[in-house]
C-alpha cells in the first residue's frame, strides 16, 4: 500500500514524512466479556488501514480517504472538540482530540487514508482508523507513546467523539497484535500476554466468513445487553460479572437476566481454558469444543446471533470445520471456522451452498491470518 504515499507526493508535491498502519481484527473467543472487566483473545488480521501523514502549513488540518471519495473533510487537529466533526472523519478528528487530551503535542495535519479493512462487517475497520491515526500522529510529534496509551486514546475517540459505547478490545488488538499470536487481554487492568497460535504447523486453517447479513438494531441491543450485566452484577453485589462464577447464577431472579450472565461467566471461562491450552501447547484442535460452545451461548443465552450467522455455523461444521462461531458483537457480521488446511475448500463450499439455497447474497471467506499490530511502514 505505498499508494497513500503516491496519492499524497501527487497531491502535496512532497513525500508524507512517514507512513503508518494499524490493522483490524477478528476475536477467536470472549464475546461481549470486555464491558463486563473480562477476557477477550482477538488477534490482528493482515487487513490494515494505511495513512500518509506530514505536518500541515497553515491552521487547518485536512483527511482523505480513498473509501471517502469526495473533497478532503478540514478541522483543526490543534483545536478540535466533540460534536465538531461528524460522519467518518470523526474516527480521525476524535482521535487528535484525544491524543491532545492524553497531553501530546498536536499541530495541524494532512492525513491520506486507505484501508482493505471491510467496513462495517465486525471486523474493526473503525479501531484500524483510529489506530493508524494514533501511531501516526505519535510519530509526527516524536513522542514514545506505548501500544496500551495508544490503544485508550484510540477507545477514547470511539466512545467520547464518534459517540459509539464500545469496550476496549478492538484498539488494543489493533496495537498489540502480533505474528503468528493471539492477544489475550485482561480488561480489567489492561494487561496483554501474546499466546501463540501456530496454525500452519498443525496443518490448520481459521476460516473467517464475512455473512453480510444486513446488521440490524445492533448499536440498540448492544446497548440493551449492556444494561442487562449491569442488571446482573447489581442483583449479585458484584462490581462486574468478571466476578462472578457459575455458583452465583441461582442467585439471579430474573430468568433473561440470569441467561445474559451465563453467557458471560461461562464465556470467561472459555476464554481462559482456550488459552491454557494454547499456551500449554496443546494441538489447537483441542479448541474446537469451546468456539462451538461460545456459539451456542451467544445464541441461546445472550440472544445475539441472526439466522445468517447461525447457518454459517452449522454449514461450516457440516463441511468438515473443527469448531465454529459467530465473532464480533452479533446481529450479522462475521463467523469463524477452525478447519483442516485440505478441508478449507470444503467447508467453503459447504457455507456457499447453504446460502445460495437461501437466496441469501454469497458471503466472502477468507483465511484469517494472525499478524503483527500497529506499526510504521516507511
Ligand atoms: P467496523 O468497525 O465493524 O468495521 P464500525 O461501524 O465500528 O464498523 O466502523 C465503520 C465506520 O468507520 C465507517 O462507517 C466509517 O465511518 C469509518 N471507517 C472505517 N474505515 C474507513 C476508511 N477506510 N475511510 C474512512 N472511514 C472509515
Ligand atoms: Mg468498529
Amino acid at each position: 500500500m505505498s499508494t497513500v504515499a503516491d496519492a499524497f507526493a501527487t497531491r502535496h508535491g512532497a513525500a508524507p514524512t512517514g507512513v503508518w498502519f494499524a490493522p483490524g481484527r477478528v476475536n477467536l473467543i470472549g464475546e461481549h466479556t470486555d464491558y463486563n472487566d473480562g477476557f477477550v483473545l482477538p488477534f490482528a488480521l493482515p487487513h490494515r488501514a494505511v495513512v500518509a501523514a506530514a505536518p500541515a502549513a497553515g491552521g487547518r488540518s485536512r483527511v482523505r480517504s480513498v473509501q471517502e471519495p469526495g473533497a478532503p473533510v478540514e478541522f483543526s487537529a490543534a483545536s478540535v472538540v466533540p460534536g465538531e466533526v461528524p460522519g467518518w472523519a470523526a474516527y480521525v478528528a476524535g482521535t487528535c482530540w484525544a491524543f491532545r487530551e492524553a497531553g501530546y503535542p498536536l499541530g495541524e495535519v494532512e492525513l491520506e487514508l486507505d484501508s482493505d479493512v471491510p467496513v462495517g462487517a465486525g471486523l474493526s475497520s473503525s479501531a484500524a482508523v483510529e489506530c493508524a491515526v494514533g501511531v501516526a500522529l505519535a510519530g509526527l510529534a516524536g513522542a514514545d507513546v506505548d501500544p496500551t496509551t495508544l490503544a485508550r486514546i484510540a477507545r477514547r475517540a470511539e466512545n467520547e467523539f464518534v459517540g459509539a459505547p464500545t469496550g476496549g478490545m478492538d484498539q488494543m488488538a489493533s496495537m498489540h497484535g502480533r505474528a503468528g499470536r493471539l492477544v489475550f487481554l485482561d480488561t480489567r487492568g489492561d494487561t496483554v500476554e501474546l499466546v501463540p497460535f501456530d496454525l500452519p504447523a498443525h496443518d490448520l486453517e481459521l476460516l473467517v466468513v464475512d455473512t453480510r447479513a444486513p446488521h440490524a438494531h445492533a448499536s440498540g441491543e448492544y446497548g440493551a445487553r449492556r444494561a442487562d450485566c449491569e442488571a446482573a452484577a447489581a442483583a449479585l453485589g458484584v462490581p462486574a460479572l468478571r466476578d462472578a462464577g457459575p455458583d452465583d447464577l441461582p442467585r439471579i431472579a430474573d430468568e433473561r437476566i440470569r441467561r445474559r450472565a451465563r453467557h458471560i461467566v461461562t464465556e470467561n471461562a472459555r476464554v481462559v481454558e482456550t488459552v491454557r491450552l494454547l499456551s500449554g501447547g496443546a494441538d489447537p484442535r483441542a479448541i474446537g469444543p469451546l468456539l462451538d460452545a461460545s456459539h451456542t451461548s451467544m445464541r441461546d443465552d445472550f440472544e445475539i446471533t441472526v439466522p445468517h450467522v447461525d447457518v454459517a455455523v452449522e454449514a461450516a461444521r457440516d463441511g468438515g470445520a473443527t469448531g465454529a462461531r459467530m465473532t464480533g458483537g452479533g446481529f450479522g457480521g462475521c463467523v469463524i471456522a477452525l478447519v483442516e488446511a485440505d478441508g478449507a475448500a470444503a467447508v467453503t463450499a459447504s457455507v456457499r451452498e447453504a446460502f445460495a439455497q437461501r437466496g441469501w447474497a454469497e458471503p466472502v471467506v477468507f483465511p484469517g491470518t494472525p499478524s503483527d499490530g500497529a506499526g510504521r511502514l516507511t
